[in-house]
């Protein structure tokens, strides 16, 4: 592969806005903030046109203008293909509302959309000459951390709730990160991550705590755009745990347009959480600039458990610039989303898929969302990870086989 063009220009901290310099490690800014890579917009829009992309492979690294990598040879790749926007054709009609479409992000590497971060910041790492890295994860990102890190020869630690859903814990172990279970909650493995660094000597890779993930994440919002011809959907329903992908989106948009390849339109960005975790929501209906940390944190969807997030103010900062809002929903209603989605179109979401479902269908009724907006809802990962209650019956090869009983229900 030849070298990338790279447009990179800084880094820059998120609040107060001063510059660091690129091509070297980074963790928060001097301010404790998230740090976002800045790039020459009008060389890479002299550079680059939309044509260009069409003779390039359908996968993430079509858009390395806009990545952070120098060096191709440093790209760590497990094959990060783009996801397809799947129409909800039954759901709409029975709700009678604007056009659904489901961005289904399971069909990416570990089985999540924490691969666009991780492949990112693994890639990174690399280039920059790091050897261990440690995370705390609710799952999807501990998985993509090590396999990305396996891949690479960079050795990991990762720390999880103890009630993480287990295949996620044995995905993370098996694909070689030693693996340990904590008896608390993320922000708490966060804190055994962050204390490590000077003890132990690993280098952070926290959400947000380094400046690339989002970077990766960012790929969704290029991809989308593209997708859509250039254009944006009218709400885009993101379930936001520590919301890199929202914040995410929100930089490619922006970066979009500096370019010109998009109009100031943007999508009403709609953050969606439990109601057992909804950190982000009550901040936004308390107009306040950051959000408390939540107490007594449970949801049935992992995923968006995260009751403090450092990127906080950035995702607030988003939500209303947009013109969209932060909205929970319960675990009863994520749990009837799940199973009708996957009844009526077909499509296995995992349960932070289906609190987007469930906040479409609640916030439709409520009026917030109109029934002529065209929206897409993020399904983050493969339903195939998380448990689904049985409903089967039993054949006892020993006796005739009963068909009468077989079709009566
Ligand atoms: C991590 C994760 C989320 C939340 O993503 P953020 O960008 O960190 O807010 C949602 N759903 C699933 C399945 C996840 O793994």
């Amino acid at each position: 592969m030849e070298e990338f063009p790279t447009f990179v220009t800084h880094l820059e901290c998120s609040e107060t806005g001063t510059h660091y310099p690129a091509d070297q490690l980074h963790g928060l800014s001097d301010a404790g903030k998230p740090l976002l890579v800045r790039y020459d917009l009008d060389r890479l829009g002299k550079t680059l046109n939309k044509q260009d992309l069409k003779f390039r492979l359908p996968e993430l690294w079509r858009y390395r203008e806009f990545l952070p990598v120098r060096h191709s040879r440093n790209v760590v790749r497990l094959g990060e293909l783009m996801t397809p926007l799947l129409p909800a054709t039954k759901i709409r009609r029975e709700h009678q509302c604007g056009k659904i479409l489901i961005k289904d992000e399971g069909r990416l590497p570990t089985g999540s959309f924490k691969a666009r971060g991780l492949t990112m910041a693994v890639s990174m790492a690399k280039e920059l000459g790091v050897n261990v890295m440690a995370m705390p994860t609710n799952g999807n990102a501990g998985a993509a951390l090590a396999a990305y890190c396996s891949r690479a020869g960079i050795e990991t630690y990762v720390f999880c709730p103890e009630d993480t859903p287990t295949v996620n814990v044995e995905e993370i172990a098996f694909q070689g990160a030693k693996t340990f279970l904590a008896n608390g909650l993320i922000n708490d493995c966060g804190r055994i991550v962050g204390d490590g660094k000077e003890v132990v000597g690993w280098f952070d890779a926290s959400t947000l705590k380094e400046p690339y993930r989002i970077e990766g994440k960012k790929t969704m919002g290029l991809e989308l755009a593209e997708q859509l011809d250039w254009e944006v959907p009218d709400v885009i329903l993101y379930p936001t745990g520590g919301g890199t992908g929202l914040i995410g989106m929100w930089k490619a948009f922006n970066e979009l347009e500096a370019i010109g390849w998009i109009g100031g339109k943007r999508p009403r960005m709609v953050a969606v959480q439990a109601e057992g975790c909804a950190p982000v929501v009550k901040a936004y209906e308390e107009g306040a600039k950051h959000a408390d940390p939540w107490l007594n944190a449970h949801t049935i969807a992992a995923g968006i458990r995260v009751p403090a997030a450092i990127g906080d103010f950035l995702i607030l900062d988003a939500i209303r610039a947009s013109d969209g809002f932060a909205v929970s929903v319960s675990d009863d209603a994520i749990h009837d989303a799940h199973q009708y989605c996957a009844r009526t179109e077909g499509i296995l979401l995992c349960p932070e898929g289906a609190a987007t479902l469930a906040a479409l269908m609640q916030e439709l009724s409520a009026g917030r969302i109109k029934s002529d907006e065209n929206v897409v809802l993020f399904n983050c990962a493969t339903g195939l990870k998380y448990p689904m209650p049985g409903d089967h019956h039993k054949i006892d090869l020993g006796e005739a086989i009963d068909y009468d009983l077989i079709v009566s229900d």
